[in-house]
């Protein structure tokens, strides 16, 4: 309410009391009696809304009765002011004690770092995980506590969509996850996830992987020794076994290729963290690979469009196996057409791509084409010979290289496989000279 309604309505009651006087006056004939009757109404009226004032402010929670003419004024305005601080409270962002307070409460271990990368703060979870003083650490750089390239490079990339892991003591087992996100205008909020255990579980199963099909290697060598110089030793009655023998000679072939696919599957992931920083000459690199492929099989037409300059920083091992796996898909599961080949810039960076106008993939599969030994159709693969690991080691691959693997595919219409790798990933040809 305004000063004017205020005083229209203070001045309303005034006249009432006095109205009331003016009666007391005409009934007694006495003016100081009146006078003490006006007086005493406007004592009462004030003194009763100062009571429900207190009562309210006893109980703040409880809706005073604005609707009642007696209290509206300042009991309806001082009501206003205080919903509005309310509201107000609540939009306004907590203080940094009040903040600091709720993650200290949480049982995850938080940091709060500024732009240049300092500790701010952290709760008593980090302290205990990390063994530091929140007081000793205040203001040190982030590097300190997590010595090394890896937070270095991670922080100057300022890419924290995925979390870092990171060994920082001197136990080798001893991992961390950090996960970055912002907070306020330019800080950052870090979770510390000790995983450790999950680390080393990753890395059993790795080893584990890695050390069969290493040591299948070698009794595989030897069949298939016996296997290529038997079908020369038989004759007469014997020469029966040439068949059995061939078939025996095509599944050593997929069971080296599968040992094969699993090893390099288990060193990309083993190097899956560390910088991949050659430079790439992708127009090259495709040129070979489709040269190979193209006497590999002489009836298909295998078609390369290298129109991108760019270099990319990777690995050169890596992108040559992803690129032909996707070529020999391609090859595999299209009877005829074309197989094209590109090499372009877009918009977000440069893209490998490869399409075929084959029997395309039903949409179902799509997400989960790139989990190891996923077929889409069993008789399909086991017609082509595949591993069932081509596509899991492209999709490694991208991740390690920071690209993207999108899959356009219709049944019966063929499909196309991209891989679009960050700019921040390129140099012109030029650069390397
Ligand atoms: P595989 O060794 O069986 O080919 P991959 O991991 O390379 O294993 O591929 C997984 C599955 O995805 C394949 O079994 C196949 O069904 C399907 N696939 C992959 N590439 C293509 C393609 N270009 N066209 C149709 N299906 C494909």
């Amino acid at each position: 309410m305004n000063s004017a309604g205020l005083f229209h309505l203070e001045f309303r009651r005034v006249l009432m009391a006095m109205a009331l006087g003016v009666a007391c006056w005409f009934a007694t004939d006495d003016a100081s009696s009146a006078v003490s009757a006006s007086l005493l109404t406007l004592l009462l009226l004030w003194g009763w809304q100062l009571s429900r004032l207190y009562r309210w402010f006893a109980n703040p929670d409880d809706v005073p009765p604005l609707g009642d003419a007696a209290v509206r004024g300042v009991l309806h305005d001082v009501y206003v002011l205080r919903s509005r601080g309310a509201i107000g409270d609540n939009s306004r962002s907590p203080s940094p004690a009040y903040r600091n307070e709720s993650f200290e409460s949480m049982r995850e271990a938080a940091m709060i770092i500024n732009a240049r990368n300092e500790l701010l703060w952290c709760n008593s979870a980090a302290e205990y995980l990390l063994n530091i003083q929140r007081a000793e650490e205040q203001g040190k750089p982030l590097h300190d506590l997590f010595p090394g390239k890896a937070l270095k490079n991670y922080l100057a990339e300022q890419n924290f969509q995925k979390p870092l892991r990171l060994k920082p003591g001197p136990d080798p087992e001893f991992c961390l996850q950090l996960e970055f996100s912002r907070f306020g205008a330019s800080d950052r909020l870090i979770f510390i996830k000790d995983v450790s255990e999950q680390d080393k579980l990753e890395r059993m199963r790795r080893d584990f992987v890695g050390n069969v099909s290493h040591e299948l290697r070698t009794p595989l060598t030897v069949i298939k020794g016996y296997i290529e110089t038997l079908p020369s030793l038989l004759s007469g009655p014997n020469a029966a076994l040439q068949k059995p023998l061939a078939s025996m000679a095509t599944q050593v072939g997929r069971m080296e290729a599968l040992i094969a696919d699993l090893l390099w599957l288990t060193r990309i992931e083993t190097v899956e963290g560390e910088r991949k920083e050659d430079l790439v000459n992708v127009s090259n690199l495709a040129a070979s690979v489709v040269a190979e492929l193209r006497s590999a099989w002489p009836n298909r037409d295998i078609q390369l469009r290298a129109e991108s300059v760019r270099q990319l920083r990777g690995d050169e091992r890596e992108l040559r196996s992803a690129l032909s796996n996707l070529i020999v898909n391609a090859l595999k599961y299209s009877d005829k057409g074309p197989v094209k080949v590109r090499w372009t810039d877009s918009a977000v960076g440069p893209v490998l791509s490869v399409e075929d106008k084959g029997l395309g993939i039903a949409a179902k599969h799509i997400p989960r084409l790139t989990e190891r030994f996923y077929r889409v159709d069993k008789s399909r693969s086991q017609q082509t010979s595949g591993t069932g690991l081509g596509l899991a080691i492209v999709k490694h691959v991208a991740v390690s290289h920071e690209a993207k693997l999108f899959v356009d595919s219709q049944l019966g219409k063929g499909s196309c496989f991209r891989l679009v790798f960050p700019a921040s990933r390129c140099a012109d040809a030029s650069a390397s000279g």
